[in-house]
């Protein structure tokens, strides 16, 4: 006879606590100061998914392939000169698969002083993988990324911010620094997994400061972007405004296939120069800001 399967409803105690502190947050790894007397560091991050957004679920729609395309020959290319003349160097997430694709546009970020992060092989859902694949690709995607770019990666961020109960201790086997996929806290913390201790701090996200969020559509589906540039502009400057009088961390994700466009570039700009704006503030990559806040926890 087979367990009965029980509802959430049902399950003791052990279960839902088991389940709750797999992946958990520890240790607050915010530093008691930034570098050279700064009061906020600003880690802004690209990921350059192309057009692995539609390859992942199998998809051959040349229209939607043209539009990851487009992440290539027009949104890369307006960040990095956008990023040049601010002298603000920043965080790519990049699929193995667009390493491939786009080997030239890899050297040209790393050439400009930029990270390049893992960002999964062709933006699979690690929560849909079998361990063993998920391991796997992981590996050979930074194995791929560093010989496409001459840099190891030492982070990750997980396609869509999608984390299998695996993930945590593939990072941490590999000996990677940091992950940049979850939302528990505003300033980087330690990983625990299952309660221990790993080794790998988090430098976490969030939706409302995701593009994405904003601007995505679906021709098929009811999806539609509803928020005017403006306001997203206005959501961000806001969330800067915040970590400006915590004193904290402001991190931000767009994508350039969907930020890399006349009527929404301007949003960067404007923010970076808004930014700018203040006294004391750091601009420094995910990696930048994870060792300093690794190394100097209050
Ligand atoms: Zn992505």
């Amino acid at each position: 006879m087979t367990a009965e399967k029980l509802e959430p409803w049902q399950w003791p105690e052990a279960q839902w606590r088991a389940i709750v502190e797999h992946v958990r947050a520890g240790r607050s790894l915010r530093p008691a100061q930034w570098p050279n007397g700064a009061r906020c560091a600003v880690a802004l991050s690209f990921d350059s998914d192309h057009e692995t957004n539609e390859l992942r679920d199998g998809g051959e729609s040349i229209g939607k392939l043209s539009q990851g395309q487009y992440g290539n020959r027009q949104g890369v290319p307006r960040i990095l000169d956008l990023l040049a003349r601010h002298d603000v160097k920043a965080s790519f997430f990049v699929p193995a698969v667009v390493a491939l694709l786009y080997p030239d546009e890899q050297r040209r970020v790393i050439a400009e002083g930029h990270e390049i992060g893992i960002h999964g092989w062709i933006h699979e859902r690690n929560s849909t993988l079998p361990r063993e694949a998920e391991r796997e690709l992981q590996m050979r995607s930074a194995d791929t990324l560093e010989r496409v770019a001459g840099v190891r990666p030492v982070g990750i961020r997980t396609p869509s911010w999608d984390f299998s109960p695996h993930t945590l201790s593939i990072t941490r086997d590999m000996g990677l620094l940091y992950d940049s996929s979850l939302m528990a806290d505003v300033d980087c913390y330690e990983l625990l997994l299952d309660g221990e201790r790993t080794g790998v701090v988090e430098l976490p996200v969030e939706w409302i400061r995701d593009d994405a969020v904003y601007f995505n559509m679906n021709r098929f589906a009811g999806l539609r972007p509803y928020t005017p540039p403006s306001d997203v502009f206005d959501i961000f400057k806001r969330e800067f405004d915040g970590a400006y009088r915590d004193g904290g961390l402001f991190q931000l994700t767009m994508h350039p296939h969907i930020s890399g466009y006349r009527s929404r570039i301007w949003i960067l700009d404007e923010l970076i120069r808004y930014i700018r704006g203040h006294e004391r503030v750091w601009f420094a990559t995910h990696r930048d800001v994870v060792e300093h806040a690794r190394a100097h926890a209050a």
